[in-house]
């Protein structure tokens, strides 16, 4: 079966899924996305996915191509197409196709919508969280508004074949003061040996993940103690569990920091728990 993408108001197979080379997010990275999970066929915390893409949107000044009740119903209409099961669904929206000048085209022009889906493989997403990962630590040169979801990814990019080339899964980005920011493409946790969950604060230099906002309501309401703040790698490192959340692979335990074991370099037992209770508190639409 072909894969099918939504293109700018059309359902098409994957051979003609094709976007303009004048449009801005090719010639710029001038657009933004969203990843959901896909469980049992259904998009999980769609809403809140929906709500950050439209914040992400204002911030740029990228007007919405059409409702959110609209870019949800085509959504859930790839998925269905794709057949996917458990896997992901990617949507992107760019300030639209005009001739290339920095500045901002006629307001007249409209944004170009792309879907996509994707199946995963749920047992080697399993095997890993139940292995863990080790990820390395790169300098965080990022631009000072990664709380926007842009597709502008190219350090995260560099820093997820950093590791990859220095035989781990993921990077963790770390800034000039030595403070762990987050992942290439996850937001970072640490458990202490109290067993206070730590993650950083959510400002302009990091993506407020929605997996880590249901996350903070999933502990809450496990009677788990949660701190929002930074942290530094030296206290990454003496932690008793480490891990990393995404919508994609939800919470996968860290068990190696660079040359440093965390904990007794097994996957933590919080981080597990966790990742088996999250779908109690997250939204399946
Ligand atoms: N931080 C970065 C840089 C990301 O790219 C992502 C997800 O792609 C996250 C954090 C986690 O966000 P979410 O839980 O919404 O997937």
């Amino acid at each position: 079966m072909s894969r099918i993408a939504y293109v700018n108001g059309r359902y098409l197979p994957f051979a003609d899924a094709k976007v303009h080379v004048e449009d801005r997010g090719y010639q710029f990275g001038d657009g933004v996305y969203e990843v959901c999970e896909v469980r049992a066929g259904r998009l999980i915390d769609e809403r809140r996915h929906l709500e950050r893409l439209k914040r992400s949107l204002g911030e740029l000044r990228i007007r919405m191509p059409m409702s959110t009740r609209a870019l949800g119903i085509v959504m859930r209409d790839v998925v269905a197409r794709n057949r996917i099961g458990y896997g992901i669904v990617y949507l992107q929206i760019t300030r639209g196709v005009a001739r290339r000048d920095h500045a901002f085209p006629p307001p007249q022009t409209r944004p170009s919508v792309v879907v996509t889906a994707r199946a995963l493989n749920k047992a080697r997403n399993e095997a890993l969280a139940e292995q863990g990962i080790s990820v390395v630590t790169v300098p965080d040169n990022r631009w000072g508004r990664v709380d926007i979801k842009t597709i502008g990814l190219l350090p995260n990019v560099l820093a997820r074949q950093t590791a990859l080339e220095r035989g781990s899964r993921d990077a963790w980005f770390i800034d000039a003061r030595g403070i762990v920011m987050e992942a290439s493409s996850a937001n970072v946790w640490i458990v202490t040996s109290t067993g206070t969950l730590i993650t950083r604060h959510a400002d302009n230099a990091i993506l407020r993940g929605i997996t880590r906002t249901v996350l903070i309501d999933a502990i809450k309401a496990e009677g788990l103690t949660v701190e929002e703040r930074a942290f530094t790698l030296e206290e990454a490192y003496g932690a008793r569990e480490a891990f990393i959340t995404s919508a994609s692979q939800i919470v996968v335990p860290v068990v190696r920091v660079d040359d440093r074991i965390i904990g007794d370099g097994k996957p933590g037992r919080v981080a597990l728990a966790l990742r088996r209770a999250y779908h109690r508190y997250a939204e399946a639409g």
